[in-house]
């Protein structure tokens, strides 16, 4: 029987090429017990890589809202009569940035979630990504039913925007921590090591999102500044599964 060969490094970050499942590792004495995760192989790494970039780069684009929010503010302080136009461009930009950014991370962690990932993982994945649309879509069926309906206002709907105000971003913050959760499982189970950055930041910006919830809901200063420590928090934990798969990818035999 040949033994497998190891295809990462140990947990201590010592480089096990060339060594096989049951050798002990020279520097802590971890005996191999697997060739490495099920997930590493360069069909799923790949994978990995173009869905950690479809759901990064939408989250940065996001940017462009706020950007030309403080754009329009700038402008409407010189100017009485071009500001308009400012409002209508951070409009659109809103109105098409935010859909995108929804499908596609709602894409790609669907396509994430593989069965070489383990069940729980896929689970979590799965469940997080489906409550982070349940929340969205309804506060859009919300809007979009108050629009349609607006002859006939009983007055019901304040109780349920009030509702939606607390429950829709609690629901989508908190699937969001789950996914970068399940999703910086894969560096610590690979020990990947992956540059500084991409190490260090995304647990702090895990974290952070339980402060973006409470800042969310507060009024002017918390809706420009939740949203984008939000994003920026999530296209710090999704690029780090791209950096996790290209090191692993590397270090296929
Ligand atoms: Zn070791």
């Amino acid at each position: 029987m040949t033994r497998a060969p190891r295809q990462l490094p140990c947990r201590c970050g010592y480089d096990l090429r060339g060594r096989f499942v049951g050798d002990a590792c020279p520097e802590c004495g971890w005996v191999i017990d697997a060739p490495g995760p099920k997930w590493c192989t360069a069909d799923c790494l790949h994978r990995l890589a173009r869905m950690s970039t479809l759901a990064w780069v939408p989250c940065l684009l996001l940017l462009v809202v706020p950007a030309l929010f403080v754009l329009g503010v700038t402008a409407s302080s010189f100017s009485a009569g071009g500001s308009d136009r400012g409002w209508l461009l951070t409009f659109i930009a809103f109105l098409v940035l935010m859909p995108l950014q929804i499908v596609t991370q709602a894409v790609a962690v669907w396509r994430m979630a593989v069965p070489a990932l383990g069940e729980a993982r896929v689970r979590n994945l799965r469940i997080a990504m489906a409550a982070r649309l349940a929340a969205f879509g309804s506060a859009m069926a919300l809007i979009v039913w108050d629009a349609v309906s607006i002859g006939a206002r009983s007055g019901g709907f304040d109780g349920l925007y009030i509702a939606a105000y607390l429950l829709v971003p609690l629901v989508a913050i908190g699937s969001d921590f789950v996914t970068l959760g399940v999703l910086g499982s894969l560096r610590r189970e690979s020990s990947a090591l992956v540059p500084g950055w991409h190490a260090v930041m995304p647990p702090f910006a895990r974290w952070a999102l339980i402060g973006v919830y409470p800042l969310i809901l507060v009024p002017f200063f918390g809706w420009f500044f939740g949203p984008i420590l939000w994003t920026v928090a999530l296209s710090i934990g999704f690029a780090q599964v791209g950096a996790v798969a290209e090191v692993c990818r590397k270090q296929l035999p």
